[in-house]
């Protein structure tokens, strides 16, 4: 079960994952983004050995001066003037150009590969010996870590022994020497390629991972945002609902005159006989009504600023700050004409029809801060006031 589980775990170790050639399959959607993360890395991590391998070129000479301090002068001649040229071209290729500055990474790796070689056959023994264990155990640590495909660190292999080879042909000391040095040579490389391979798959699995984790995070709070807005919205009419009226009174209209100019003014909205209208002309022509009835609240509140809400039913509410309580009365009243100027066509009836709303007004023009609740009380008073008073008006609350 435990066993089933981990081979599940991308990039999880095995022991028979060492030999799992096959990548994981990347969705098809991620395949550029993929690419795009994998060459930006190489491209760093390029430039990164880039500069190691300079730093490395500079400090072997401190060991030459140590193992054939005779021979220095005519050994940095060669290291210097053939690596450190071709490394400082690499650092100068810019992002466009990922394939030749890999190319030059690699050579001046092969050439400080050859100048090792070079060294060692020049070298008196035990040096000789010392510099090719040097040369096996820095192409068994650079290999793994070169940022280059399959193809390209094969091709980087192959040309780095075959010239190898050829360099000692050419210089022909030791010929005993340099080919038991050479046969350590390509099994060293070889292997060092099998690692290489484990290292890109565990790259490229961690890219892909980071990837799937960052669109799984968009994914996350897109859905997350979606879920608020529909937990504060009212589907039909699309205004705030009473939850986010509640959120926005605290965070907006619960100031006093003292903390931002005017004051807070509540106005709710409660259609005239609505279950009548309902009956007679239908649910839908009911909605159809509260959706226009929603339009003109977000017209007077693009107009004048504030909230508008439908707090549940034929119910409205509209928070707003006021300078006065004129200005929330002629708000009141551009509500209600607005309301009354709505005409539904219906067709089966073949005729328009036209709702009314009463409207009750709480302004809170004390110097303490505004409650919800005692403006609502207050506003619903009035609203009944307007009810009784015969409907289709306003009133402003006590
Ligand atoms: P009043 O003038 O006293 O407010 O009378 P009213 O009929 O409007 O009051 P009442 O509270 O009795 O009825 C409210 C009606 O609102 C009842 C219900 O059918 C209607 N209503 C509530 N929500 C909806 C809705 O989402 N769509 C429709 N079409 N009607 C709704
Ligand atoms: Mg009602
Ligand atoms: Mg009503």
């Amino acid at each position: 079960m435990e066993r089933a589980r981990n081979r599940t775990v991308p990039g999880h170790a095995g022991i028979m994952d060492w030999w799992r050639w096959k990548p994981t399959p990347c969705p098809v959607h991620l395949r550029d983004k993929l690419k795009a993360v994998i060459e930006d890395r190489q491209y760093r991590e390029a430039r990164f050995l880039t500069r190691l391998g300079m730093a490395a070129a500079v400090l072997s000479l401190m060991v030459d001066v140590i193992t054939m301090p005779d021979l220095v002068g005519q050994i940095a001649l060669v290291r210097l003037g053939s690596v450190i040229p071709v490394q400082i071209a690499a650092l100068a290729m810019p992002r466009s150009q990922l394939g030749w500055q890999k190319f030059l990474m690699g050579l001046s790796l092969s050439l400080f590969c050859l100048s090792l070689v070079y060294a060692s056959s020049l070298a008196p023994a035990p040096a000789d010996a010392f510099l090719a264990m040097g040369l096996v155990m820095m192409l068994g640590i650079a290999v793994p870590l070169l940022p280059l495909k399959a193809w390209e660190l094969a091709l980087f292999v192959i040309g780095t022994l075959l010239m190898a080879g050829l360099l000692m042909l050419l210089l022909n000391a030791q010929p005993a020497f340099l080919q038991i040095y050479f046969v350590i040579l390509c099994l060293s490389s070889g292997g060092a390629m099998v690692l290489a391979r484990r290292v890109r798959w565990l790259d490229r699995n961690t890219a892909l991972m980071a990837i799937q984790a960052q669109e799984h995070a968009a994914d996350l709070e897109s859905s997350n945002a979606r879920l608020t807005q529909l937990s504060m919205q009212d589907p039909l009419t699309n205004l705030a609902n009473r939850r986010w009226a509640e959120v926005a009174f605290a965070s907006n209209y619960a100031v006093t005159p003292e903390e931002a100019p005017g004051y807070t003014a509540l106005l709710l909205l409660d259609l005239d006989h609505f279950k009548a209208f309902n009956d007679s002309w239908g649910h839908d022509i009911g909605d159809r009504c509260l959706v226009a009835v929603a339009e003109v609240m977000r017209h007077t509140t693009s107009t004048h600023g504030g909230l508008a809400a439908r707090f549940g039913g034929e119910e409205f509410v509209v928070l707003m700050r006021v300078g006065s309580i004129s200005d929330a009365l002629r708000i009141a009243e551009d509500l209600r004409v607005g309301v009354e100027r709505i005409e539904i066509e219906s067709e089966a009836m073949g005729r328009t029809v036209s709702c009314t709303t009463s409207i009750g007004v709480a302004v809170h023009e004390a110097a303490s801060p505004p409650s919800l609740s005692d403006m609502l009380k207050r506003a619903d008073a009035a609203l009944y006031e307007a009810k009784d008073a015969g409907r289709n008006r306003f009133k402003l609350a006590a």
